[in-house]
């Protein structure tokens, strides 16, 4: 439970200069309008996605369009100092990141560049996202693999690519920390799932793919459910709302190593597509693709960490997240005039 409502109040002033990167992304869209809500007034939304195709986008904010990989245009995004909530990412799905580990290893260079440039400009917080991917993946080889504890990144052998890039961050933000004084912050985020967020193109997670897959056969009279790999593959997934409170709450707390962001309901994919039908009101033949990129067979998050710092731990219930996603999702599919032919 949130003892906190809102989290940010404790060190900043609403007047407070607010960077936040990734922002026409799924993540960053969400935390610009709360933060927008709480009464933040200097916020500066920064993206390399023309703003037509941000998720969210808000007049009242500044908004800048830039390629963070590059160091001068990052001088821009923190120029003024404040604080920093670093979100972008050249990132996606278990499809995408398989596919695209060179582009996610170039992210590298956004996080790099910005701890420099934050540092330069005298920003007194930064806030890096990480992930579920820099955990070691032997430790994460059975459906029912234990819970994963911040200290399973090490001995390392994270995701290629992706888990790598994420595992640098973590270490330039704790060397910036310890070294040059900039306070950082580095949360582990699972599965993030919600509303206004990618769904399709390649870039979606398996919340929205599935949730997707299931109102196209309901809308076009579809029977059949194409799952990757044999759908006993274990995860925990994340509701927007709960990220973004612990997003904050990490990012105001008096601790600097890095912290799951997760829920700690395991489901199998399975699981998950039986939801899905359920708030969907339909039934589908199941067909799995077994060559299909299905990253690690169990990963869930082990909240102790959180709970000893945060007093707090995510705990929306997947059924009822999951009945939000499906509701946008149905919607958007009914919009673009999706129907049996
Ligand atoms: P997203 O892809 O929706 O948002 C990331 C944004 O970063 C995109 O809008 C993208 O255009 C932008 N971006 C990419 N390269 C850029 C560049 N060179 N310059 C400026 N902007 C650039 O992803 P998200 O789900 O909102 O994730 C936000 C952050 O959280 C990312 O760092 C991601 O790695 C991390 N994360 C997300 C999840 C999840 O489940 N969504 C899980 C673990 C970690």
């Amino acid at each position: 439970m949130a003892l906190d409502r809102n989290p940010l109040d404790r060190i900043l002033a609403k007047d407070t200069p607010i960077l936040v990167t990734g922002a026409g992304g799924f993540i960053g869209g969400h935390l610009v309008a709360d933060l927008r809500r709480q009464g933040f007034s200097r916020i500066r939304a920064v993206d390399i996605k023309p703003v037509e195709h941000w998720f969210q986008a808000f007049d009242d904010t500044e908004i800048l369009v830039l390629d963070l990989r590059d160091r001068h245009a990052c001088r821009t995004a923190a120029r003024g100092g404040g604080v920093v909530f670093n979100l972008a990412c050249d990132m996606g799905g278990m499809g995408f990141i398989e596919a695209h580990k060179t582009d996610c290893m170039l992210s590298v260079l956004i996080n790099t560049h910005l701890l420099m440039a934050a540092h330069e400009s005298g920003c007194s917080r930064y806030l890096f996202a990480s992930s579920a991917c820099v955990y070691n993946g032997d430790k994460q080889c059975f459906p029912d693999s234990p819970a994963l504890k911040e200290d399973d990144a090490y001995p390392a052998l994270a995701e290629d690519g992706y888990g790598w890039e994420k595992l640098f961050g973590e270490r330039l933000c704790r060397h910036y920390g310890e070294e040059r004084g900039l306070v950082t912050r580095v949360a582990r985020l699972h599965n993030v799932y919600g509303p206004l967020g990618a769904y399709d193109g390649g870039r979606e997670k398996a919340p929205a793919a599935l949730a997707r897959k299931v109102a196209t056969a309901k809308l076009t009279g579809g029977s059949s459910l194409e799952i990757w790999g044999d759908g006993l593959q274990t995860r925990s997934f994340t509701y927007i709302d709960d990220c973004l409170y612990g997003l904050q709450a990490i990012f105001a707390a008096d601790y600097a190593a890095p912290i799951n962001l997760g829920s700690a309901e395991l489901v199998s994919i399975d699981q998950l597509a039986d939801m899905l039908e359920e708030v969907a009101g339909l039934r589908l033949e199941r067909s799995y693709d077994p060559s299909a990129p299905r990253g690690v067979r169990g990963r869930s998050s082990d909240n102790t960490l959180i709970r000893s710092v945060l007093n707090w731990e995510p705990s929306t219930p997947l059924r009822s997240g999951i009945a939000r996603l499906y509701a946008w999702i149905e919607g958007e599919l009914r919009s673009s005039g999706l129907r049996s032919s």
